[in-house]
């Protein structure tokens, strides 16, 4: 059971007291309370936890500090979408808003390698009004002798170069929970240029103690990449590791499964899942058609297999877009094969803002048809 309080309910105001007395007194039933900060309001969430069936949802909702009550499944406890539940999706990180209704476009470069590519990209998403980018410092990497990423080094140039170009956040994947410290420290000397999304690989989803770590900490948001040989609920649970310990701002990632089923790309597009995220989760969902795909290989349409993918992903409803791009491909240390090119930027984008655009017309469509539905 969960008990939603009213906005902005003081903590130490007599009807939190009451309520929270109440509830502490249950027999066996345990209570852990979590904190959600809106962009206008505080909300307080009460998880009840244990013996909750004989419970009775009225009687908790006749709490004084109580303004309504939700049974919720044992399943993704804080960020599924449970029965009744209308509580909000997302969240605002430095100034960008993340939700289930709108698109954040992540193009960026899979590995930070030299200063030069990384102002080249920066520049064009400041032409062209982008505020997010990927930026990899830390990289996961197959084979021990490939180049693992310029970790900590590269942080100050990559944040101050962020900063210069008005990116607002990058999204960085992180492999060990000391990169945090690492991230944090640098952004904190610079006077915090830029932020950060970290990022946890399709490799770690199930690194429980990693997903611990970073649910720890509420300063920066999480991307989760669904992991790439596990079911979708294995995943789902995954990301309620980092709620479950008090970082509830998470959005999920599909970018593929690993199957030979997949071929020719590099992994099998799972994109027909972000309906399905987005019903059984309230976290925005995004995509990465580059991981998915894999390749630039084209259709006699003259399209791009990466830009498909992109589309289906977005057509079907897809928050956010994490993509790989290069101004050199051929001199790229990670994954050049599968990159867009700067010159591709701008019909891209306009790709991508068709595709949402055509999926808010779509959900017009079949609302119409809800409203002349007789029930
Ligand atoms: C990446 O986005 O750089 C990456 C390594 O992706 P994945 O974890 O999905 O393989
Ligand atoms: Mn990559």
């Amino acid at each position: 059971m969960l008990a939603i309080l009213h906005p902005n309910t003081a903590l130490d105001s007599e009807e939190y007291r009451q309520t929270m007395h109440y509830l502490e007194n249950l027999p066996n039933v345990s209570v852990r309370v979590h904190e959600v900060q809106g962009a206008t309001q505080r909300l307080t969430e009460i998880y009840l936890l244990g013996d909750t069936k004989p419970l009775n949802k009225e009687e908790i909702e006749a709490l004084p500090a109580v303004e309504r009550a939700i049974r919720i499944s044992d399943d993704y406890r804080i960020l599924g979408r449970h029965r009744d539940d209308r509580r909000q999706s997302g969240f605002t990180y430095n100034g960008v808003e993340f939700n289930q209704s709108n698109l954040n476009i992540f193009a960026g470069l899979c590995a930070v390698d030299v200063p030069e590519h990384v102002d080249m990209m920066m520049q064009a998403l400041e032409d062209h009004g982008e505020v997010c980018t990927r930026m990899g410092a830390y990289k996961p990497r197959t084979n021990p002798y490939s180049f693992q990423g310029h970790g900590k080094g590269c942080l100050p140039w990559v944040f101050e170069k962020a900063g210069k170009h008005g990116i607002k956040v990058i999204a960085m994947e992180i492999t060990h929970e000391s990169h945090i410290e690492e991230i944090d420290t640098c952004l904190e000397k610079l006077g915090r240029p830029t932020g950060v999304m970290l990022q946890v690989g399709t490799r770690n989803t199930q690194n429980f103690e990693l997903l611990k770590a970073i649910g720890r900490q509420s300063t920066y948001p999480v991307l989760l990449k669904r992991g790439f040989g596990i079911t979708l609920n294995e995943s789902l649970n995954a990301a309620e590791y980092l709620a479950s310990e008090g970082n509830a701002n998470v959005i999920f990632c599909l970018r593929g499964m690993k199957t030979e089923a997949g071929q020719p790309h590099r992994n099998m597009v799972d994109f027909a899942h972000v309906p399905a995220v987005k019903r059984l989760t309230r976290m925005p969902v995004c995509v990465d058609p580059s991981h998915s795909v894999g390749s630039r290989e084209q259709s006699p349409d003259g399209i791009l297999d990466v830009m498909h993918a992109t589309a289906q992903g977005v057509i079907a409803g897809a928050n956010m877009v994490l993509v790989d791009f290069h101004p050199k491909p051929e001199k790229a240390l990670v994954d050049g094969p599968q990159a867009l090119l700067m010159n591709e930027l701008p019909a891209y984008l306009e790709d991508i803002r068709l595709c949402h655009d055509t999926w808010k017309k779509r959900q017009a469509i079949y609302q119409r048809l809800k409203d002349n539905t007789p029930e």
